[in-house]
């Protein structure tokens, strides 16, 4: 049809994140509406958003009150900025709430549009944090192997996986990768959650000697790995690496752009495993996605070096025009309100342990090969075939007949589903998964 959205889409859009030549034949599914968990396609057909979108509509599709909010604040003030001693209502009343409900020594918010200049802007405050207390030696960053902080140029060095650096010349040579503590993958014959922990903290602190410890400013870590493949950190993972990087003096930044907001059963990751970090990235589900947003949050102690300096060079020279959008804001804020006035945080504590257990039945599958996950995030691992990843693809597709949508990630099949999904939908959603096995094991074996 010369004339569908289809192939309209195929003759004007160039898509993120597809082989562009293998679009060019096959196109995309097109999505037109979406109501709670669900979202429905041209054809009508409907489908649970095992993945909340892109890990990120917390509040399911459909969500009356933010339509409103968003409505209202475009009648009443569409923008303004928060440059050059300017500020106004909504962007205040988000930040005043995030500092309330994040951990206390996190103290001021500041906003910005996406995951990724989010974490572009951390990189550049620690830059300017490091000259501004004499230490321009200070500047290397850290990150971690299968770590996922967005594509812009310095995030998306930070980030350590291949596709987002290769033949774009990525990463910058002051961003370094240590180890990814996948457990399940990576764990020698016989060696403990524990002591593997040990040992990613044993290879963090000898990359650190090897660079030189006063050349490392921060390191970036996911509580949760998403992106890489929901790689959850194994028994004292956290404690073992923020006592390496206290003994050097290394921020650390605490990249929440999945996990936060009552994804892993507590407001924020950082909660359930006792991180304490210098600045908390966020963003996805600080507005359900129904708006572009994200914050950062930083302590004092991040804070009085780069207030310093800016004073004494006369401005903090960055921003952008919609830095702090007061619809955006608008929206985060009531999105946050109702996350607590529903105790989706609740709600996702209480149904993980439904949700993991029915991921850990469908790990026996003959096709799978193991399960992991925390709050309502979770993988399946598919035991691979001749292909790689060709297996987790096809139980994907599979998926997709059953109604059900979910993320393959390598061998991995990643479920990420909206907050405010129930007991009966997490079951319906797992159903279509062990349907999709069974169908796509039957098929192989004939
Ligand atoms: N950080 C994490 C942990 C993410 O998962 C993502 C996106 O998936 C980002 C950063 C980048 O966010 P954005 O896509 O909004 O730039």
């Amino acid at each position: 049809q010369p004339n569908s959205p289809e192939a309209r889409d195929i003759a004007y859009q160039m898509h993120p994140m597809v082989d562009q030549r293998r679009y060019e034949k096959t196109g995309g599914l097109v999505i037109e509406r979406g109501e709670g968990v669900y979202v429905f396609d041209s054809s009508g057909k409907r489908y649970i958003e095992g993945l909340a979108g892109l890990w990120s509509v917390a509040l399911g599709f459909g969500e009356k009150r933010l339509a409103d909010v968003a409505y209202e604040q475009m009648q009443k003030l569409p923008y303004y900025h928060t440059f050059a001693y300017r500020t106004h209502g909504p962007a205040i009343d988000l930040a005043e709430k995030l500092v309330q409900i994040s951990p206390e020594h996190l103290t001021r918010a500041h906003f910005t549009s996406s995951g990724s200049e989010a974490n572009d802007l951390v990189v550049k405050m620690i830059w300017y944090r490091s000259n501004a207390l004499g230490k321009p030696e200070k500047k290397k960053i850290i990150g971690r192997i299968k770590g996922y902080h967005g594509v812009t140029i310095a995030a998306g060095s930070v980030t350590g996986l291949p596709n987002n650096h290769r033949s774009f010349d990525l990463p910058l040579d002051r961003m370094i990768h240590t180890l990814t503590p996948d457990y399940w993958r990576e764990a020698q014959e016989g060696e403990s959650e524990l002591d593997f922990s040990k040992r990613m903290a044993a290879a963090l602190e000898e990359m650190i000697l090897a660079e030189g410890p006063d050349t490392i400013a921060a390191m970036f870590g996911e509580p949760v790995m998403g992106a890489g493949g929901v790689i959850v950190p194994p028994e004292g993972y956290w404690a073992e690496i923020q006592a390496v990087l206290k003994k050097y003096d290394i921020l650390l930044v605490a990249d929440e752009v999945i996990c936060g907001f009552g994804r892993t059963g507590k407001m924020f990751a950082c909660e359930t495993y006792d991180i304490r970090p210098d600045v908390m990235v966020l963003s996805k589900q600080i507005s359900s996605s129904y708006m572009p947003l994200s914050a950062i949050l930083i302590s004092d102690d991040f804070y009085e070096p780069i207030a310093d300096e800016s004073h004494k060079i006369g401005v903090f020279g960055h921003g952008y025009t919609a830095s702090g959008h007061p619809v955006a804001t608008a929206v985060g804020l009531e999105n946050v309100k109702i996350i607590e006035e529903k105790d989706l945080v609740g709600n996702a504590a209480r149904l993980a342990p439904l949700f993991l257990s029915r991921l850990a039945d469908l790990a026996k599958h003959p096709l799978a090969a193991a399960s992991r996950g925390v709050g309502l995030l979770g993988a399946l691992e598919i035991k691979p075939w001749e292909t790689p990843n060709a297996a987790a693809a096809a139980v994907a597709e599979a998926m997709m007949e059953e109604g059900v949508i979910c993320r393959n990630i390598g061998e991995a099949l990643c479920f990420c589903p909206p907050l405010i999904i129930t007991e009966e939908q997490v079951n319906a959603m797992f159903d279509g998964v062990a349907t999709a096995l069974d169908k796509v094991a039957a098929a192989r074996a004939a």
